[in-house]
């Protein structure tokens, strides 16, 4: 019962004994699902026509295409006299080495991309693993566990897609290992925006801010590893890889937040991004089952925000799974009512800094490092949620009302004349928010 969702339901157990059952059904619009089951049916009921696609999976024009494009559909000719109305009709092309369509369609996991982990010496694999986990886990040094036995990670072969392995001895090893990783994500244009509905109207009218969801690309790579001591798990050694990154399409929801909540945060000298914004992210992770009905595992969030990410400023969530399962549209609709909670989870949870029963998550990507909970809920707050928010919200506009303005001014002002000439020690310190609500322009602050 350490979970934070567990926490919440047994100090609110009336929400937990007066909800529905939840519906659990298979988002069938992820486009790696939907590719796989469509090869699956060329071949099976050669040849598959348009008009049967488009009956059995929807609108799949673009993803015909695809196909097509990548030659693993043919289209086969008409003959003359033939009824047309079917529209194209497509076979599947059996290239050299490649396996049918059925078995690139696995019913546990929806990457293409799967490892075997192999014990040096034998030929039945113990467990398979998708790409991202088997570089995390099966890197060259890892040490790897499965049913309570340990193996070395002697190789990781990239191009036979297999793991060699050689058991040890657990007790002998005085280290266990911490890949370090870095995720990027790329937010593609379109999708879906609405203005937020806030509690703290009277702060934010002016400065609304945007809830946005759509497409975005996740670049993630695992560059590297540290070996650490099991006895008081200090660093031993770091190791540098060289892996080649992963890629996949996924959807992303996120809030762009105004200058008039992050900039008296981080004029106090608080991490926005990488302390406050990354806790908030971890709470609605852990509340999005009670709001969004999805899994926490279902969603991932910038966990290692770099000075050049270019979003590291928003408020952010995306889906984990390739392709998405439909999580963001759930997060997209219920967002105000998932900040709200996530507030609450923490007000709620007695530790001061964070814990495992609010901010504190396992798999994040930077080892819960860095989250400052006291700024989260700052953030929270100001944009008009939790118990101190009306009283935060109306210290915070008094005492920034200056601010507010100059922010303001800010905004509008062209950037070249507030760094016109700053001073060679304070231009280190200098943050720019991009993309505010001021429609693209940049407002920089200076931190000092
Ligand atoms: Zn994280
Ligand atoms: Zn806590």
């Amino acid at each position: 019962m350490d979970a934070p969702l567990e926490q919440h339901f047994c100090r609110n157990p009336e929400e937990f004994f007066s909800r529905s059952i939840e519906a659990r059904l298979p988002d069938t619009s992820n486009e790696l699902l939907l590719k796989g089951h469509m090869l699956c049916a060329a071949a099976e009921l050669p040849p598959l026509s348009g008009a049967d696609a488009s009956r059995w999976f929807g609108d799949t024009a673009r993803l015909q295409d695809e196909l097509l494009r990548e030659g693993r559909l043919v289209v086969q000719p008409v003959k003359p006299g033939s009824n047309t109305e079917a529209g194209v009709l497509m076979r599947v092309t059996q290239g050299k080495g490649r396996k049918p369509p059925k078995e690139e369609v696995s019913l546990r996991d929806i990457d293409p991309i799967q490892f075997q982990v192999v014990v040096r010496g034998n030929s039945n694999p113990l467990e398979t693993l998708d790409q991202k986990l088997a570089y995390m886990r099966l890197h060259p040094g890892a040490i790897y566990l499965n049913q309570q036995t340990s193996y070395f990670v002697e190789e990781l072969d990239l191009s036979k897609k297999i793991a060699w392995v050689i058991p040890r001895d657990s007790r002998k090893i005085e280290y266990y290992t911490e890949c370090r990783e870095h995720s990027v994500l790329v937010l593609a244009g379109g999708g879906v925006a609405r203005a937020a509905v806030l509690p703290s109207d009277e702060l934010m009218a002016a400065n609304t801010p945007v809830i946005r969801s759509g497409q975005a690309t996740v670049h993630w790579r695992m560059y590297g590893f540290r070996k650490k001591s099991k006895k008081d798990h200090s660093i031993m050694d770091q190791v540098d890889l060289t892996l080649p990154s992963v890629e996949y399409p996924t959807r992303a929801t996120w809030m762009d937040l105004p200058g008039v909540v992050l900039q008296p945060i981080a004029q106090e000298g608080s991490s926005v991004d990488r302390g406050g914004l990354h806790a908030l992210e971890h709470a609605m992770m852990a509340m999005a089952p009670l709001c969004c009905d999805i899994e926490v595992s279902e969603l991932s969030c910038q966990h290692t925000r770099r000075d050049s990410d270019p979003n590291r400023y928003f408020l952010l969530l995306y889906e984990h799974q390739k392709g998405g399962t439909g999580a963001s549209e759930k997060v997209y609709k219920g967002w105000e009512q998932l900040v709200g909670q996530a507030v609450r989870l923490m007000e709620e949870c007695p530790c001061d800094n964070g814990c495992p029963n609010c901010i504190v998550i396992p798999g994040c990507g930077d080892y819960n490092h860095g989250l400052d909970k006291r700024v989260a809920l700052k953030i929270g707050r100001a944009l008009g949620f939790g118990v101190a928010s009306k009283a935060s919200a109306i210290s915070h506009a008094s005492s920034t009302l200056s601010e507010r303005s100059e922010a303001q001014k800010e905004i509008a002002q062209p950037e070249p004349q507030k760094a016109s000439a700053p001073p060679p020690a304070r231009e280190a310190k200098r943050q720019c928010f991009e993309h505010l609500k001021t429609g693209g322009q940049r407002l920089c602050l200076d931190l000092d």
